[in-house]
């Protein structure tokens, strides 16, 4: 191995301390030890660009948040219990980017958990059981919330009130019949069958809104909208999972539930809310929550603590003052056009789609089949690592490249990414 005595040394210690279930990042692995705005440097102090990291979303090391945590540390940080004007002023400009039709929020400190919350009130309120979600779906790691992640594999089985509909993949998907969003409905209409033959009701669609762990499906817009008007007259909720598309990265909008002309009944979000402070939340329409506010006491020793919402607030801020969403649809528009542009003759690149700084290449072995070509984007992202450029790749066959650099990356950053791509993409033909 290329790799340094003391990496491969930390590599057996990590091994030994944290143990067989986590996984590293590419065959060489990268040891990082600072990062700022879209730069992660290594033990080496080499520079990588960064067009993978959708956490430090406003930019790592962003000294708005850093100076927000820092001061709030000094101050106070506490719970939910005590009455407190900062989550009030945050809750109330968060749920003003939301339709008027959602009116609580919750807070929660992962993805996972919001997940499992959402999935929880939907089955109070419903009083069902059933859960249908996509084929390549990932909604997190709880064993509730595992058990409606199918993305996780034969290891982990989905439960028994658990069905699967097709990706919304519309490169592959192709009839006279019907539309996609026909298609989907239809799956739909199969699944809530399905369960009603197992005495089972419908409690919830959940969905990522840009379909990330599917293999990022922006499109057709309004191809959700169908499928939430079969779910809502089989008497479910629909519960949008923005921890992917969400607080701006697809440009358009806050969300990417609204680019399908759609109120969901729950919306989940995380990862990029605090810029890597752990703070994620539930929104909730208001008269979800009145039996179970009743009924159960929620409480999240960290959920929405002081220094979790100073951060929050901070990126919140951040977002509107940078116009971090206007640069994610220019900067993600000129990408998906350059890659288009790079990639027009190449067989073993199928489709350039995404919205804004949410971008997935799709990667074949030949255009005529269509064939996933999971080891061709494995490769991919391991030479860009050598490139110095961070990406990754997703899809149910791992195709997929998937870029999703933090927000304030620059035409500069796109240029350099671009540029590197294409030498890459070369030494395909
Ligand atoms: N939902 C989606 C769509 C996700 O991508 C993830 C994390 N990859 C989660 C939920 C779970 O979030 P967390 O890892 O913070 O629990």
């Amino acid at each position: 191995s290329e790799l340094p005595d003391h990496i491969q040394e930390n590599i057996r210690r990590r091994d030994k301390s944290l143990g067989p279930s986590y996984r590293l990042f590419y065959n060489t692995p990268v040891e990082v030890v600072r990062a700022q705005g879209v730069t992660l440097f290594d033990s080496q102090g080499n520079e990588y660009l960064d067009v993978y990291n959708n956490v430090p979303s406003v930019g790592h090391a962003h000294p708005r948040v850093v100076a927000a945590v820092h001061e709030q540390m000094q101050k106070l940080n506490t719970n939910t219990r005590y009455v407190q004007e900062s989550i009030l002023d945050y809750s109330e400009q968060l749920l003003s980017t939301f339709p008027a039709e959602l009116g609580h929020i919750m807070f929660t400190c992962t993805g996972s958990e919001a997940n499992d919350l959402a999935m929880r009130v939907a089955k109070y309120v419903t009083g069902n059981q059933g859960i249908i979600v996509t084929a390549g779906a990932y909604h997190g790691l709880t064993t509730e919330v595992a058990s409606f992640s199918p993305s996780l594999g034969i290891g982990v089985p989905l439960g028994a009130n658990v069905r699967v509909i097709d990706a919304p993949d519309a490169l592959r998907y192709a009839s006279d019949e019907k539309p996609l969003a026909e298609h989907l409905r239809d799956q739909v209409r199969a699944a809530i069958a399905d369960l009603h033959r197992h005495g089972v009701g419908v409690a919830a669609f959940i969905a990522d809104s840009i379909f990330s762990s599917d293999g990022v499906f922006d499109g057709p817009a309004g191809f959700l909208r169908p499928i939430v008007e079969e779910i809502h007259a089989a008497g479910g909720l629909y519960i949008a999972d923005e921890v992917q598309p969400g607080f701006g990265r697809t440009g358009e909008e806050w969300w990417g539930f609204q680019r399908h002309g759609i109120v969901p009944d729950i919306v989940t979000m995380g990862k990029p809310m605090g810029n890597g402070i752990p703070i994620s939340a539930a929104v909730f329409k208001p008269e979800l929550l009145v039996e179970f506010g009743k009924n159960i006491r929620y409480f999240n020793t960290f959920g929405g603590n002081t220094v979790a919402i100073a951060a929050a607030q901070a990126v919140l801020d951040v977002i509107r003052e940078e116009s971090l969403m206007e640069n994610a649809l220019k900067v993600g528009s000129k990408i998906q056009s350059e890659l288009r542009r790079i990639t027009q003759d190449l067989d073993q690149v199928a489709e350039v789609r995404g919205s804004g700084l949410f971008i997935g290449v799709d990667l074949v072995t030949d255009r005529s089949s269509l064939t996933p070509d999971g080891n061709l984007a494995g490769l991919i992202v391991n030479r860009l690592r050598e490139e110095r450029i961070l990406i990754s790749a997703c899809g149910a066959q791992g195709n997929v490249l998937k870029l999703r650099p933090p927000l304030p990356f620059s035409m500069t950053d796109a240029d350099r990414l671009i540029e590197a791509m294409d030498r890459v993409l070369q030494e395909l033909r």
